[in-house]
């Protein structure tokens, strides 16, 4: 802990930090972000950094906004909490589930609130297996989910999630009921010679292999994200979510469209499965629902489940669900402020129009030495760097290869996010200029440049 400030050493003796190589972290400490205004993070010794992750891809209207401060002030002085349970309700709850029932890409009878993304599809787990044990098909239980999928860190979210850094060590997932699809990941796992079309034909084949041999009528559910984020940021071969729907609609299962990074604009459309036209049943939001300035979550629910859980728990005496902060007032009128700017500023169209130099910046990175392969959609995308171009070969994780060009891009003022691994990922609050989306991209070719640099004179490549 030598020369680090008190506040730093404090933070080492007192936070476990989630995501985090403890014992790495007793050395190297904390950065402590200190403030924010709009698309900058100010650290405690006053460095200004570009947020080019919009903190997890949540902050969509970046740092300080006044609008979403005094609508939480507003509704925290009429009555800071109030519940849904036993017939209670508010105002916040009532609006905000009404206009997400509007603005959602597929038809929502119900919107259930929660507090977070993990507790989200956690939710849709159980109302999965109570609709299915209301309708007396106790046997359909099992979830498909995909390799590399990201959906939270909950016992059941962590099941869905087909991570091994977020399920080894964890005995997950919790039981056999979990199921994995091939991950959409052209780069990686196309076939030698197989076009995108050919790729996404295959992979919805595999799944309707897979619905077959464990009995149509034991899948519960199919889960994905439209774009694959902490995973990876993997962006779905073309024709792929029309051909996964396809399959799904075919054997009537659930489809739960994960819309936590993806929804409220970040991929140029409202929600990300319309980007890539999925035809999801149900979907669960999160992150930007409140641009991240309060913790929200939540889902909505088809008409067909609905009607189920209203049997059911008349039958029980109650439908058994509901956290402490299930339609938290102060949580939904900042939603529903955020939600009021992303219509009034046509947020989801700009995103659409900065796209264009968001994504040419990100296809002329190709060319980098260090980069294999270029994914980006509307404003998310990362590099996936490679110690070989020509065959592909990663780095040997002994480099830590993402998370040193993290701390080089951190040196020149970029705070990205290196993920799984090997991937550096840029999702920038949606408020972003294209200035500022051209000094980001500067600032990370300076990283890359001087990490290129570093593995040629330090042998990156043969570690
Ligand atoms: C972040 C994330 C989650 C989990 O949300 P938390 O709020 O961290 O629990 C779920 N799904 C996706 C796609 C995410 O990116």
């Amino acid at each position: 802990m030598a020369g680090m400030s008190n506040m730093a050493r404090r933070d080492v003796e007192s936070l476990l930090h989630p995501y985090t190589n403890l014992k790495r972290h007793e050395e190297a400490g904390p950065m402590i972000i200190a403030h924010g205004r709009g698309i900058y993070l100010y650290d405690d010794a006053g460095r200004e950094y570009i947020d080019g992750f919009a903190g997890l891809w949540c902050a969509a209207l970046g740092h300080g906004n006044e609008e979403l401060i005094e609508a939480a002030r507003a509704q925290m002085e009429k009555v800071a909490f109030t519940h849904l349970f036993a017939h209670k309700s508010n105002e916040p709850a009532i609006e905000l589930a009404e206009k997400l029932k509007e603005l959602a890409p597929c038809p929502a009878s119900k919107v259930l609130f929660c507090s977070s993304g993990s507790e989200a599809n956690d939710m849709q787990i159980k109302l999965s297996w109570y609709a299915a044990n209301a309708r007396g098909e106790p046997e359909r239980k099992k979830i498909i989910s995909r390799r590399g999928a990201y959906h939270g860190v909950t016992v059941a979210a962590g099941s869905l999630t087909g991570l091994s850094f977020v399920q080894d060590g964890f005995d997950l997932p919790v039981n056999e009921r979990f199921l994995y699809a091939r991950t959409p990941h052209f780069y990686r796992e196309a076939e030698p010679g197989e076009r995108e079309e050919e790729f996404a034909a295959r992979l919805a084949a595999e799944l309707e292999e897979m619905i077959l041999r464990e009995g149509p009528e034991t899948i519960a559910m199919f889960i994905a994200e439209p774009v694959m984020g902490a995973g990876g940021v993997y962006t779905p071969p073309e024709g792929y979510f029309p051909a996964i729907s396809r399959v799904l609609e075919k054997y009537g299962i659930r489809f739960v469209s994960d819309e936590v990074i993806c929804g409220f604009g970040r991929t140029g459309e409202w929600f990300g499965c319309q980007t890539y036209g999925a035809r999801p049943t149900s979907i669960s939001m999160a992150k930007a629902l409140t641009s991240a300035y309060v913790p929200l979550g939540a889902i909505t629910v088809e008409e067909d489940i609905y009607e189920a859980l209203k049997e059911e728990s008349a039958r029980r005496g109650m439908f058994g669900h509901g956290f402490t902060y299930t339609g938290h007032p102060v949580a939904c009128a900042v939603a529903l402020k955020a939600i009021e700017i992303y219509e009034r500023e046509n947020l989801p169209e700009q995103v659409k129009q900065k796209a264009e130099v968001f994504e040419r910046r990100f296809r002329t990175l190709a060319e980098h030495p260090l980069v294999g392969d270029v994914r980006a959609k509307g404003l998310v995308g990362a590099v996936e760097l490679v110690a070989d171009k020509a065959t592909k070969r990663s780095f040997s994780p002994t480099v830590g290869i993402g998370a040193r060009v993290a701390a080089l891009a951190e040196e020149e003022g970029l705070i990205p996010r290196a993920v799984a691994g090997h991937n550096i990922a840029l999702c920038p609050p949606l408020i972003i200029t294209e200035e500022e989306i051209g000094e980001m991209f500067d600032r990370l070719e300076r990283a890359l440049d001087a990490a290129e640099e570093l593995a040629r004179r330090e042998g990156w490549r043969e570690a």
